[in-house]
């Protein structure tokens, strides 16, 4: 029997939407520690 899957992303870092950094407020780019840039979770 299969469980109802919803449209979750597989693989893609919850940290940082899969972008691979975030965007700081003050202006710039932050690499993202979790998948470390990747944008892929592990
Ligand atoms: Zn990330």
């Amino acid at each position: 029997m299969k469980t109802t899957s919803t449209h979750r992303l597989e693989s893609t870092c919850t940290f940082c939407s899969g972008k691979g950094y975030f965007q700081l407020l003050l202006g710039g780019s932050e690499t993202c520690n979790n998948c470390k840039g990747t944008g892929k979770d592990r």
